[in-house]
């Protein structure tokens, strides 16, 4: 079964059925552009992570503005962004598992694709998987620089690795990734600048570790939209990774500038269109959004252009509002905006993006990589 799009091109967006993830293409194309600018103007490699928006077309529109390619979390993102005309991928991650490994390989014959290691068997997997597909895979080793997720740890443990690849007949050693996720909601920016200084020192430190010992680093990757500015004024990092940046969220929008105050450098353009679909008492509302339709796990949505209301809980298919005004104002069958607490999660649970500008639908794109959790 496919899902048919919830909008059709022209329509006011209050006729949109809902709920229905809704793109303001002004902030949007202002968050692209920006990001775009930013990078080049430090002199770094753009490469944004597809894991937020999962869609081939968003993916050539950062192309088209100077993205070297882009990152993916998961072999099926990589496998959608390909089939739609992206040609060169980062999976910055481990991918673990014969099937999978095939996939990865045979997808190398088609575009460039590199992965992240930190295992000298999986090195030794993803050397036989290419040379069974007849390819080449570019390698990057991942250490772990403060997030305490994947990754070695920074140093020897690092060169033993790169030897490994750069050793291996199928593989081609690319360097080091080095993302610091940890640090990318940390509120304060002295903490989240300090957070993202000690990791450069530890990319710096194996970067010339492996230089003395004969290996290049072509690259040094990382960086999210929290940190960015920092990796880039590092001075060691020479590719950016970020992906939120596009949609925005709640959660991001509470990280604090170097003046203490919250003021994101993006625009918030991704919102969740909802409906009023039960006033049960004075102070209740219920929307037709909740744990189906919005991630939770960064906190609740916030609700734009309705003060008197809170989103205070979310069961499967509902989303209670509290009326902090009891008033009649918002009706049944009204429509709310919500900004969700976290976007990636969020967006992975729709097929359709309504692309919307001045209150009109002006497109709608699928989000191919919906579900691509293999
Ligand atoms: C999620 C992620 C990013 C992007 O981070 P944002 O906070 O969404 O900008 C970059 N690199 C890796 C490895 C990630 O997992």
């Amino acid at each position: 079964m496919t899902i048919p799009p919830p909008a059709e091109i022209g329509q006011p967006l209050a006729d949109v059925e809902t709920p229905a993830l809704i793109v303001d293409l002004d902030a949007f194309e202002r968050n692209l552009a920006r990001m775009a600018d930013g990078a080049r103007a430090a002199g770094l490699a753009l490469r944004p992570h597809a894991k937020t928006h999962k869609s081939a077309r968003i993916a050539g529109r950062q192309i088209a503005l100077g993205a070297v390619g882009v990152c993916c979390q998961k072999v099926g993102e990589a496998e959608a962004m390909v089939a739609g005309g992206v040609a060169d991928v980062l999976v910055s991650n481990q991918i673990v598992g014969a099937r999978k490994l095939r996939r990865l390989a045979a997808l190398a014959r088609r575009a460039r694709i590199g992965v992240c290691v930190d295992d000298a068997g999986n090195v030794a997997d993803l050397d036989a998987a290419a040379a069974e597909a007849g390819a080449t895979l570019g390698v990057l080793v991942e250490i772990d620089v403060g997030a305490g997720r994947c990754g070695v740890a920074p140093g020897e443990a690092a060169l033993r690795l790169a030897d490994r690849v750069a050793t291996a007949a199928h593989l081609h050693f690319e360097g080091l990734q080095a993302y610091h996720g940890r640090a990318q909601h940390i509120r304060s920016f002295a903490e989240r600048r300090d957070a993202i200084r000690r990791a450069a020192g530890l990319a710096a430190a194996t970067r010339d570790l492996l230089r003395r010992h004969g290996i290049d680093c072509l690259r040094i990757t990382g960086a999210g939209t929290g940190s960015w500015h920092f990796e880039a004024e590092s001075g060691v990092y020479t590719e950016l990774q970020c992906g939120s940046y596009v949609f925005m969220d709640a959660d991001y929008a509470r990280n604090l500038a170097e003046d203490g105050r919250a003021a994101p450098e993006f625009e918030q353009s991704l919102y969740v269109l909802a409906t009023v679909m039960s006033r049960p008492t004075a102070e209740r509302a219920v929307l037709d959004a909740g744990l189906k339709a919005l991630s939770v796990d960064s906190g609740l949505p916030l609700l734009v252009d309705t003060p008197e209301a809170d989103y205070v809980g979310a069961s499967d298919e509902h989303g209670t509002l509290r009326l902090n005004r009891p008033s009649n104002r918002l009706r049944l069958g009204d429509k709310v905006r919500l900004i969700p607490g976290h976007c990636d999660p969020t967006v992975n649970l729709y097929d359709w993006y309504v692309g919307a500008r001045g209150g009109r639908v002006e497109t709608v794109w699928p989000v191919d990589a919906r579900g691509a959790v293999t």
